[in-house]
């Protein structure tokens, strides 16, 4: 193989794709966690940050007397491999003190979720590709459709489309956002 051919395989083996990620915190002081969370990420030299959503303030899922989420999206350019970036996802809800076993839907200090990665699919026990509750989910979607409007999940339709027919309820801007988001305006009514 001479040095062009070569250099054409490497390209391919390490080309950049971009990933989307849910970030959520409902314990500590939620937004500062995001901003930590962010940061790191800008940080990591395999993983760039193109575009992060304005933050939202969420009624939690699962077990009662929890307090709000905050809840943010950002989009992310990587030649790393799916199960590799959860690593990093993890490592990172890890180094924040989160704590793993307990119930679902606990309360946590850092939540990472791999959306999805363009042109992959996963479907093992510790990566699901696109996420399965992505189209189901307002604190996902209303986020993800202010950075990726039209992004297709396969088979679902677009982010825009998705996040048009969730229900919003429970939704709301986080005042003090750091981000400003510059997509569909949240219609939710505010407490
Ligand atoms: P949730 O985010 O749904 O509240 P957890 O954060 O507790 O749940 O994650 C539970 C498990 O889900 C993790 O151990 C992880 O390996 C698995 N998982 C499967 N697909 C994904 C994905 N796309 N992003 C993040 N975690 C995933
Ligand atoms: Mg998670």
């Amino acid at each position: 193989m001479d040095a062009a051919a070569a250099s054409r395989v490497m390209r391919r083996v390490a080309s950049k794709v971009k990933a989307y990620i849910a970030l959520g915190a409902n314990l500590g002081d939620p937004p500062s966690q995001l901003r930590a969370a962010l940061e790191q990420l800008r940080a990591i030299a395999a993983v760039e940050v193109l575009a992060v959503s304005a933050f939202y303030r969420t009624a939690p899922l699962g077990p009662p007397g929890q307090p709000d989420y905050c809840n943010a999206a950002c989009a992310v350019e990587t030649a790393l491999e799916p199960e590799a970036l959860l690593d990093v996802l993890q490592a990172m809800e890890n180094a924040a003190g989160r704590k793993r076993g307990g119930e679902r839907w606990e309360p946590r200090l850092l939540d990472l979720d791999l959306l999805h990665m363009e042109g992959r699919v996963a479907q093992t026990p510790r990566l699901i590709l696109p996420h399965p509750q992505l189209h189901l989910r307002a604190f996902v979607l209303v986020p993800l459709a202010e950075i990726a409007p039209d992004l297709l999940i396969p088979g679902l339709g677009t982010v825009r489309e998705l996040a048009a027919a969730v229900d919003r309820c429970g939704l709301r801007s986080w005042p003090e956002s750091p981000y400003r988001g510059n997509g569909p305006a949240v219609t939710a009514p505010r407490d």
